[in-house]
């Protein structure tokens, strides 16, 4: 029998053989996860390890179903990093993992699950690692990702283990990789089978210590990423500088960078998205929701296809529906392409593809929808068209069927409207390409009913994407607040700023790409279909110049024709010539003209003069401004509905933590003042009333 002794969060067996097995349990939880106490826990069990010398050898293993160790507890982490408390935590740490690693007898770790972070460097104390072939088992250093270096020993440890080339690699892209994908880069030792894991683990105790390994050599250049997320250039010099000192020396650069990066508003904005997307993907409501196992979609174009392809590879079958038989035909044809792709990039295997493209049956002839749970309507972006297919839809579906529209813009009442049961219809707005966004904006209207609601959410989750609620009003929120910013970025070009100018001024500040690139990302006649309906809506600030009707005319719609504000060519990526000439026209100087692409008469106009920095505020600002307008009118339910939505949906800089965030940080008086400068020339810039009051008043969006 062995002997048990069980603590709180860590159980520990001896057995026969004089082995020690310390199984991390953390109570009531299904994941582990390293907070102070269980520090303290793992120390104990260390004293009586060291005490006891009839022991032979040491096993860190996890008694959860999914999970070896998450790593450190974030949520005490971002706390120490506000309160700028953090050494004395990332030190207890260190001390304890250091105690594992010094023992005089050989330790091993049996990984099953999820072993990531401060999880992963556990095992990196141990002699050994050992992994399941489960595919819950994942491993590796996301702290990066994060803001954060890996500071328990990563940095150190790892360098050490399988070369400080690979293991830069690792740590600055914090990704997570499978059993045998560890094994390939020297992650792990061994993998087996997941009831011989432990012992497997054993038989590794009969190696023994593990020699240490020379520190080697790394003479990888340490460049200064321009990425804004400072931590993988920091975590490469500390293994850098780490690697010509003592193990010890190695774990204080380690402390000092965790510290330093700490205390910035990217690392503690990066922390909090992780917890925004946690929370969105868990919701809130307890009612039990039954699965969607059966869906149709209306419109095979790039979104009602790309829509039918993810439900259909997350187990749900699929009408798809289409009046052009070409349309179809095009739309199965990016189906197989975008398995295609997952099965190159092996997010799935082959045979999963095919069982997801069996779920999908293409027609162009109305089939029976009484059995489906969710019709996805996806067709083209005209309320006509749509308010017919609603009409239509109401009458063959059946009588708790959800009619969803995805539409980029329209009102979700007035397609309500045209139905005989409103309370079943609702928004749900997916982003384009669909298998590669998270966000999902749920349209409430004014008659969805709270089922319908509840529904929709749990469907937007069960597929795996992200929701955020959105009541109904033009343009929802991410295209209202994104479509002020494209289109003063328009204006700016029209004006005589260069498309490069502007672009870069906005990927400098964080932005993945600019917004005259966006524009031709999402087609400048999409856009302007947008735009007219927002302009309806809310007038000056969605105004379309005159500039995005040209290129229409001209077909240049941006990257699906090759043109728009740039020319697409293979790789590259080069102004549109024709367009600085029609700009030189446009102020009145004789086309062909030679010379900058600069309107003559630059020096009356103040944008033309406006530095980067400048630059990009302006356009932010105006994000920040309809951002806010949304919360005041209720749009959305919190300031970080608004945030997030914004970081998912666009790309945001995640680091700035959205519109809003940033905008307290940046400070909103600064912000307020600098609108109302802007708004005396021009009164779309006019700030609204809630920032207003929050710069008159001192107070904030949020408490934290
Ligand atoms: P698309 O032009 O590629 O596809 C629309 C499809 O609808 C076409 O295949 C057309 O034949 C079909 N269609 C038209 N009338 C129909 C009817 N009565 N019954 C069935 N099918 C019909 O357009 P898209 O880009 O896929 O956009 C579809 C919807 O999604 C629009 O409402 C758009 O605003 C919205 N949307 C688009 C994007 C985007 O980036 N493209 C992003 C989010 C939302």
């Amino acid at each position: 029998m062995p002997a048990v002794a069980t603590g709180s969060m860590v159980r520990r067996e001896i057995g026969g053989d004089h082995i020690c097995l310390l199984a991390f349990d953390r109570p009531d939880s299904s994941a582990n996860i390293f907070d102070a106490a269980t520090l303290d826990e793992l120390s104990e069990h260390l004293d009586f390890v060291e005490n006891d010398n009839s022991l032979r050898g040491l096993i860190i293993t996890s008694a959860k179903k999914s999970i070896f160790m998450a790593g450190a507890d974030l949520k005490t982490l971002l706390k120490q990093a506000q309160t700028g408390d953090m050494r004395a935590f990332i030190a207890q740490g260190q001390r304890t993992l250091n105690r594992l690693a010094e023992l005089r007898i050989p330790t091993v770790a049996a990984i099953h699950g999820a072993c990531a972070g401060g999880g992963y460097e556990i095992t990196l104390a141990c002699d050994y690692r050992v992994a399941s072939n489960d595919p819950s088992t994942r491993i590796g250093l996301p702290e990066t990702t994060l803001g954060l270096i890996p500071a328990w020993g990563g940095c150190t440890r790892l360098p050490r283990l399988i070369g400080a080339d690979k293991a830069a690699e690792v740590i600055s892209k914090g990704k997570l990789y499978s059993a045998q994908e560890a094994l390939k880069l020297s992650l792990v030792d061994e993998v087996a089978p997941r009831d011989q894991l432990v012992d497997h683990a054993r038989k590794r105790l009969r190696g023994g210590k593990r020699k240490p390994s020379l520190a080697p050599k790394f003479d990888q250049e340490i460049l200064a990423l321009r990425d804004h997320n400072p931590a993988p250039a920091r975590a490469l010099e500390v293994i850098k500088k780490g690697l010509s000192v003592s193990t010890q020396q190695s774990l204080v650069f380690e402390l000092d960078a965790i510290v330093d990066l700490g205390k910035t508003e990217s690392t503690q904005n990066l922390i909090r998205n992780f917890f925004l997307a946690e929370k969105y993907k868990k919701g809130s409501s307890k009612a039990a929701v039954p699965k969607v196992v059966h869906a149709a979609v209306i419109g095979a174009g790039v979104m009602g296809s790309g829509i039918a392809q993810w439900l259909s590879s997350h187990g749900v079958t699929v009408i798809l529906r289409d009046i052009a038989r070409e349309q179809i035909d095009r739309g199965l044809a990016n189906i197989e392409k975008t398995y295609a792709d997952a099965v190159k990039r092996n997010l799935m295997s082959a045979e999963k593809a095919k069982e997801g493209r069996a779920r999908i049956v293409a027609s162009t002839a109305p089939m029976e929808l009484r059995d489906v749970q969710f019709v996805i309507e996806a067709a083209s972006e005209k309320i006509e068209i749509k308010k017919e297919i609603f009409r239509e839809l109401a009458m063959q579906a059946g009588p708790k069927t959800i009619v969803a529209t995805n539409t980029s813009a329209l009102p979700v009442g007035e397609l309500a409207d045209a139905t005989v049961s409103p309370e079943h219809v609702i928004g749900l707005h997916f982003f384009n390409p669909v298998s590669r966004m998270k966000l999902v904006e749920v349209v409430v209207a004014k008659e969805t009913s709270q089922e319908t609601r509840e529904r929709s959410l749990a469907f937007v989750r069960q597929i795996g994407k992200l929701p955020v609620v959105v009541h109904d009003s033009p343009g929802f929120l991410v295209n209202r607040v994104l479509f002020p910013y494209l289109l003063d970025a328009v204006e700016l070009f029209e004006s005589g700023l260069d498309a490069d100018k502007i672009d870069n001024a906005l990927v400098q500040w964080g932005m993945p790409m600019g917004p005259l690139r966006l524009i031709d990302e999402i087609g400048v006649d999409i856009a302007i279909d947008i735009g007219n309906t927002l302009e309806k809506a809310y007038g000056r600030r969605d105004h379309i110049s005159a500039v995005l009707l040209w290129l229409r005319e001209g077909q240049m719609l941006g990257r699906k024709t090759g043109g728009g504000f740039y020319k697409y060519e293979a790789k590259t990526q080069t102004p549109n010539d024709s367009l600085i000439q029609w700009r030189r026209a446009l102020h009145g100087e004789p086309e062909g003209a030679e010379g900058p692409n600069i309107p003559a008469d630059w020096h009356r106009d103040p944008r033309l003069r406006l530095n980067e920095e400048d630059l990009a505020h302006r356009l932010i600002f105006l994000m920040v401004n309809e951002a806010a307008r949304c919360v005041e009118e209720k749009v959305v339910d919190s300031p970080e509905d608004a945030d997030y939505g914004m970081i998912l949906g666009t790309g945001f800089a995640p680091f700035r933590g959205g519109p809003l965030r940033f905008a307290e940080h940046f400070g909103l008086k600064k912000v307020v003042d600098e609108l109302e400068r802007l708004a005396q020339s021009d009164e779309k810039f006019s700030p609204c009333e809630i920032l207003k009051k929050h710069a008159r008043d001192g107070t904030k969006f949020y408490e934290n």
